[in-house]
C-alpha cells in the first residue's frame, strides 16, 4: 500500500517497515547494554500512540523488564493543541524502580514534560525516555530524551500506533500528508 486515505486526506510513505524496524534494533542494543546488571527496568508506554513501538521494542529486550501503560493525551488532528491532560492509570509503585517511559513521537516535548514532572512525584530511582520519533526542530525543552529511534523534520506523520483522528494506527509503515 503506498497511498492510503484517512478521513479527508490521503497519506504516503514516508519511512517502510524495515527501516523503522532497524531503528528500534539499535535502540533495543543501547537500552540492553545500558540496563544490563541493573535492577528490573520498568517500561512504562503512553497510550495509545506507543502500543505497537512497545510490542517491537519488548521483543528485542535480553534483560528481566516489566511494563505498563499509562494514558496522556494531549493531540487533536494535525495541530498540537498545547494544552496537556493528566496522567491515567499509573497502577504501579515506581519508588526506586529505574523507569523507561516509551513514547510514539516527541514533538514539542510537552506532554513529556508533563509525565517527567508527574512521576518524579513517586520517587523513581531514574527515569529515561524511549521514543521512537523525535521532532528537533521543533523541541522546545531542556530535559534529555535519551533513546531516539528516528529523528524526522516537521511534518505530520501516522502509522505504527500514530493516528490521525484514531485512524492509520494499525500502519506497518510511516506515511505522511501527499500534498497532490
Ligand atoms: P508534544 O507534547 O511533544 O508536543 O506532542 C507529543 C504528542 O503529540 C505525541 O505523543 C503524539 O501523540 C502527538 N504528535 C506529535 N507529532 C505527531 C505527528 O506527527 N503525528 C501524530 N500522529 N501525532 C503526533
Ligand atoms: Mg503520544
Amino acid at each position: 500500500m503506498n497511498k492510503v486515505k484517512l478521513h479527508d486526506r490521503t497519506f504516503r510513505v514516508m519511512i517502510p517497515a524495515a527501516e523503522i524496524d532497524m531503528a528500534i534494533d539499535r535502540v533495543a542494543a543501547r537500552i540492553n547494554e545500558d540496563y544490563a546488571g541493573r535492577e528490573t527496568p520498568l517500561f512504562l508506554g503512553v497510550l495509545n500512540g506507543a502500543f505497537m513501538f512497545m510490542a517491537e521494542l519488548m521483543k528485542k529486550m535480553e534483560c528481566n523488564c516489566e511494563l505498563s501503560f499509562v494514558k496522556l493525551s494531549s493531540y487533536c488532528g494535525t495541530g498540537s493543541t498545547g494544552k496537556v491532560s493528566e496522567l491515567i492509570g499509573l497502577k504501579n509503585n515506581i519508588e526506586g524502580r529505574h523507569v523507561i517511559i516509551v513514547e510514539d513521537i516527541v514533538d514539542t516535548g510537552e506532554s513529556m514534560e508533563h509525565l517527567l514532572r508527574s512521576l518524579a512525584g513517586h520517587r523513581p530511582a531514574s527515569v529515561e525516555i524511549a521514543t521512537l520519533f523525535f521532532k528537533p526542530d521543533s523541541f522546545r525543552k531542556d530535559f534529555e530524551v535519551k533513546y531516539k529511534a528516528l529523528d524526522i523534520g516537521n511534518e505530520f506523520i501516522v502509522g505504527f500506533g500514530l493516528d490521525y483522528d484514531e485512524l492509520g494506527r494499525n500502519l506497518k509503515d510511516i506515511y505522511v500528508i501527499d500534498e497532490e
